[in-house]
């Protein structure tokens, strides 16, 4: 996924100083408001001269929003949605159209002034959303017309709801000394999450362990070699090699995970492992003194306890499951415990198969596996048991080969035609493709019209560029302000390797996957039918269901029949051998049971920690109360892994963790509706197509995410499709 989207109110489309005829000056790029946006035109000089005009108007409009509504409140007269909803949606769209823009060229156009303008604003565009989510008058008008039973439909009920409820969170119906606590609170809670991933990042680099004897290295690929001698020279050892080192280790992601995984080093495997789970506890190897998260994970789960009790909710697990698809944190519960049931056997299984692959090593670690010993054994099991390089698979997946396959799939199943529109649209890079999407022949007379639009960004470009892979809106569906339709485009964007000479892209499987899940979300923002914008595609959409339509694109990936005409080898042009896809296939859920205890531990010791909230006498209890539960190998009682939980602690996953988990059942159990649907030759059903693209993509936001999975697949989810996608069915 993309940025967090506009915090509290998603408004309409644009009146920008463009359509005030009068006007001879031409309207900056930036400013414009409407259509596809102009990129090249759009400079960080524009954003410094512009963007402070925009926030000003956009401040007064709002100052007078509140006069009108306080005036119409005071009058006793019945409020009417379009005086309240349609302005608020106006100046929503304009700052989404402006600020969407400067953001969406921060992530994939980045410069050091383009980064300097950006956060030189986005202040000043908080501080606005701030404002009119804590709005009294706003919030007194969106209740009145809630309560007044004016002919509202189920639709505007519901963004009704969804924007109380978020201005309530905000603190909106607090008054007086609580809203002053509340909101002190917000700011001190922002900045012990800030700190909290200041000293996770600062603990991580502080750490680093120079080796110098070839033995000390024993094992290690070429590639990590050559990173820990550049890591080495980077430090000052000028003269280091790959070959002859030194080489400097150090506790960052790219170092740390291929480090476990490949030395034959038992000893500094462990040193290692110490070093990583004891960061920001400020003690051990791991840590400066002064690094010490302890002190900011107690403040901020009592903080985040009193939050929750000035709202009126028992706990801050309740404020976050207000606004998802969960609706207890017994149901959260009750999901982790089947899956951790299901997952429990498979992952004493795989111990017990790396003890044994650790034996006939005649490692004395067989007798006695420890954690700094899991990714060593896992990576010689894997190896020995599929013999499946990866780097093999990439000529038989060159991008346009790829494309071509996933645009017939979503053709056929969907009904829509994607077409290469390039050069119809400015673009920010000349590596960016752009398509159309059209209705497809079962549309009858709406057969060929146009219904949306992508941008395609595939390529790395490191730099300048953002890592991942995300989707993001450019337009939404609506109407202009000349009265024009407006159709949906998407930014999809990944980072796969470029062409090479005349060579195309040659993708991972990995990258094939992604690729198909960002397209997924795209379908879901593309193809909604929803009238009104705050609920139109992703808009509106529970947090832990919006990677249903992503998800469940990725099991597409899986399927031979459809896998093999995506497939050409790039000398060749035969496609993928079935052999190949069967080691995929055998290698898929290696590990799958480990690594599902993983996920219900972080889950669980989320949702624990936020339940308890200040009543928790010892957090750390907390951890290893759910260890005792799940895990099936002890952790050492010195491990620090809390310190460095930044999903929670200092991005937006407090309580909200296991919503990878349940978005995944909700995926694997809609896309199981294909599996018993598809044809003798393993082709996915029209039908099922269909359904699934009029109850789950064109829907969007405008109902439960509930009650469109039920629409879907007749019934409520259940957890078989997962457990037996994953290999965990008994
Ligand atoms: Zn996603």
């Amino acid at each position: 996924m993309g940025d967090p989207r506009w915090p509290s109110l998603r408004l309409d489309p644009p009146m920008s100083g463009a359509s005030s005829t009068a006007s001879p000056i031409p309207v900056p790029a930036i400013l414009l408001g409407e259509g596809l946006p102009p990129f090249e035109a759009i400079t960080a000089e524009q954003v410094k001269a512009h963007i402070p005009a925009l926030m000003e108007q956009l401040q007064a409009e709002l100052s007078a929003l509140e006069q009108q509504l306080e005036l119409a409140l005071g009058s006793g007269a019945p409020l009417q949605w379009h005086q309240v909803m349609d302005p608020l949606q106006r100046m929503g769209e304009r700052l989404r159209w402006s600020w969407g823009v400067v953001s969406h060229l921060n992530g994939v156009c980045n410069s050091p002034e383009l980064r300097e303008a950006h956060a030189s604003q986005q202040a000043a565009v908080v501080q606005f959303g701030n404002r009119a989510g804590q709005s009294q008058v706003l919030y007194r008008a969106l209740q009145q017309l809630q309560t007044q039973a004016n002919g509202l439909d189920a639709t505007q009920q519901r963004i009704l709801a969804a924007e109380l409820r978020d201005m309530q969170l905000r603190g909106v119906g607090l008054s007086g000394e609580a809203q002053e606590a509340f909101n002190a609170a917000s700011q001190e809670l922002a900045e012990l999450s800030t700190r909290f991933g200041n000293q996770v990042l600062d603990a991580t680099n502080s750490w680093t362990l120079s080796l110098t004897n070839p033995d000390d290295v024993d094992g290690l690929p070429s590639s990590l070699l050559d990173q820990l001698a550049q890591a080495s020279r980077a430090a000052g050892a000028e003269g280091s090699t790959a070959e002859s080192g030194p080489w400097l280790l150090g506790l960052d992601m790219p170092r740390y995970a291929p480090f476990m995984k490949y030395s034959r080093r038992r000893d500094l495997r462990e040193q290692l492992y110490k070093a990583h789970v004891g960061r920001a506890s400020g003690q051990g190897e791991g840590s400066a003194a002064e690094l010490n998260n302890w002190p900011l994970i107690e403040q901020i789960l009592t903080l985040r306890g009193q939050q929750a009790q000035r709202l009126g909710y028992a706990n801050w697990a309740e404020v976050s499951l207000a606004a998802k698809m969960a609706d207890s944190e017994a149901a959260v519960e009750l999901l982790l415990e089947e899956l951790r049931l299901a997952a429990h056997p498979v992952a004493m299984q795989e111990l017990e198969s790396l003890r044994a692959c650790a034996a006939r090593h005649g490692a004395p670690e067989a007798a006695d596996l420890r954690p700094w010993d899991v990714s060593y054994w896992a990576e010689v099991l894997r190896q020995e048991s599929f013999e499946l390089d990866s780097e093999a698979l990439r000529p038989y997946f060159p991008l346009p080969r790829v494309l071509e396959g996933l645009f017939s799939l979503c053709g056929r199943l969907f009904d829509i035609r994607i077409e290469a529109a390039d050069g119809e649209a400015p673009v920010w890079h000349p590596d960016v493709r752009f398509f159309r999407v059209l209705e497809g022949a079962g549309a009858g007379a709406r057969a060929g019209e146009a219904i949306a639009a992508f941008y395609l960004d595939p390529y790395s470009r490191p730099g300048s560029k953002r890592g991942g892979a995300w989707m993001d809106e450019c337009l939404g569906r609506g109407v202009s302000p000349s009265g024009q339709a407006v159709l949906p485009v998407a930014y999809l964007i990944c980072n796969q390797s470029s062409p090479v000479g005349d060579t195309p892209s040659l993708m991972t499987f990995e990258e094939v996957e992604t690729l198909f899940h960002e397209f997924g979300h795209g379908l879901q923002h593309m193809l909604t039918t929803v009238e009104r914008p705050q609920v139109a595609g992703i808009n509106g959409v529970e947090w832990d269901a919006v990677e249903l339509p992503s998800q469940f694109m990725e099991n597409f990936c899986w399927e031979w029949p459809v896998l093999r005409h995506m497939t050409a080898h790039v000398d060749t042009g035969e496609p993928l051998p079935r052999a190949l896809f069967d080691k995929m296939l055998a290698a898929k859920n290696f590990q799958s049971g480990l690594q599902t205890l993983r996920q219900i531990e972080f889950s669980l010791v989320d949702m624990r920690l936020h339940t308890e909230g200040e009543q928790a006498q010892d957090f750390m209890q907390v951890l290893r109360d759910v260890r005792a539960e799940v895990a099936v190998l002890p952790s050492p009682a010195w491990g620090r892994t809390l310190h460095t939980f930044s999903h929670i602690f200092a991005g937006g996953y407090a309580a909200g963790y296991y919503s990878y988990k349940w978005a995944e059942v909700l995926s694997a159990d809609a896309y199981a509706a294909f599996e018993e649907t598809a044809g003798a030759d393993g082709e996915p059903s029209i039908e099922t197509g269909r359904r699934y693209r009029e109850t789950i993509l064109e829907v969007g936001g405008s109902r439960p995410a509930m009650e469109s999975f039920k629409a879907f697949r007749g019934r409520e989810p259940k957890l078989d499709a997962l457990l037996r996608h994953q290999g965990m069915s008994q």
